[in-house]
């Protein structure tokens, strides 16, 4: 399972964070949460086809939780989508979909399920199938709000073939039957223990996506032993009048609710934009929970690294990482190292331009310049033929840009 934050603003984006949106990558299908305006394009800097798209999960009814979803589509239709596509959401979205698409004359392509969840239910399952069911439960905000947990069921535990072997087993139906938990009598008589063979079932990944809401129950009840909780932290302690006020929650709410669930990982996002630097946001989160990263966009975050890097490769650069900068401001350095082994940030520098000092991007501008010549059929590419262009840097470094990686 692959998180990556496409959008980590709050209700208006700034000049580096786009409208909220996370995608959940696994086993090839892309489940998303919230749809905020850039979502389609985001996901394409993020290399996540969007074709790939599962189901969409929208928390609420406020703009920039689901103002990407016609765009994106749209899109699929002009892709010539034909799977059906599954939206989940508060009761209302099936009207607002289907009006939007009878207003503008199109008829799509592809089936829209809808799911849709009424204010009044403690939990609901919206999606359950053999390999992950996904929960609903309402959260506390201005208006209704619903947060998701998206399980993977426990598989199965791994079967010792030779020892099974070893102990008489020889037939197909016999290690079927042990690795559904039965035992097995043979023909002389012996039985063997299904216990013997098959390993402990290995507990599935999970993921709570919670969002827009004041600290409330359901949240820590959607999040009990995750592996990544999302929560968003939108303020600090020093407004959590503004917090209370607004039905959001401060740093010190998510990490109240990932200790209380025990979840593994904290990752807060939703910022304001007052923050420019939400580093204070995650330093009072980490005061109160650790580990706690802060969410960034594009930057994946797995739950087995050693099998999921490299899956997911970022078509834009999100911010350069300035080297020398690092060891200059050896505080900032422990931040950085600590996080760039989990998070693989480490790719990014091995590809990163020779211009990162300023000095060196006056010389070499004229080299700059051609490149920019080659973004407009960059953009216009859709899919497979872009591997050998290098990257493009979108985002200004800002000084702080070392607090803001995990
Ligand atoms: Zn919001």
């Amino acid at each position: 399972m692959i998180i990556v934050p496409l959008g980590v603003a709050s209700a208006t984006p700034t000049a580096t964070r786009h409208l909220p949106s996370v995608a959940l990558w696994r086993e090839g299908d892309v489940h998303l949460f919230d749809c905020g305006e850039n979502t389609q394009m985001r996901m394409l800097q993020a290399g996540l086809k969007r074709s790939k798209i599962t189901n969409i999960f929208i928390t609420h009814f406020d703009i920039d939780h689901y103002s990407g979803i016609i765009g994106l589509l749209s899109t699929l239709q002009l892709q010539r989508r034909e799977e059906p596509l599954n939206i989940i959401g508060p009761k209302g979205i099936k009207k607002y979909v289907e009006w939007n698409f009878k207003f503008a004359d199109i008829d799509l392509n592809y089936d829209l399920n809808f799911t849709e969840i009424k204010e009044n239910i403690e939990s609901q399952k919206v999606v359950d199938n053999d390999d992950y069911y996904v929960e609903a439960r309402p959260l506390k905000h201005s208006r209704f709000c619903v947060g998701y947990r998206f399980q993977e069921k426990d598989k199965p535990g791994k079967v010792d073939a030779q020892k099974a072997t070893s102990l008489g087993i020889t037939e197909d139906e016999q290690f079927k039957t042990l690795k559904a938990g039965e035992d097995v009598e043979l023909e002389d008589g012996t039985i063997v223990k299904s216990s013997d063979i098959v390993g402990h079932p290995r507990p599935g990944d999970s993921f709570a996506y919670v969002t827009d809401t004041k600290y409330c129950p359901n949240a820590v009840k959607l999040a009990m032993n995750t592996n990544i909780l999302y929560h968003e932290a939108t303020f600090s302690e020093s407004l959590a009048d503004k917090a209370e006020e607004t039905g959001h929650s401060t740093s010190a709410d998510a990490a109240r609710v990932a200790t209380e669930s025990q979840t593994k990982l904290l990752v807060i996002g939703h910022f304001s934009a007052r923050y420019t630097n939400p580093f204070i946001l995650l330093r009072e989160a980490r005061e109160k929970f650790f580990p706690a990263w802060l969410a960034t966009e594009m930057r994946p975050i797995y739950t087995n690294p050693s099998q999921e890097k490299g899956i997911v490769k970022q078509r834009v650069y999100i911010k350069e990482i300035d080297e020398n900068s690092d060891s200059k401001r050896s505080g900032e350095k422990s931040y950085d190292k600590k996080s760039s082994d989990k998070s693989g940030s480490k790719r990014f520098r091995k590809r990163r331009p020779q211009n990162t000092k300023k000095q060196s991007s006056r010389s070499d501008s004229g080299e700059r310049r051609t490149k920019r010549k080659e973004k407009p059929r960059y953009n216009n590419d859709d899919s497979d033929n872009r591997s050998s262009r290098p990257p493009k840097h979108i985002t200004p470094r800002t000084p702080f840009d070392n607090f803001d990686r995990f």
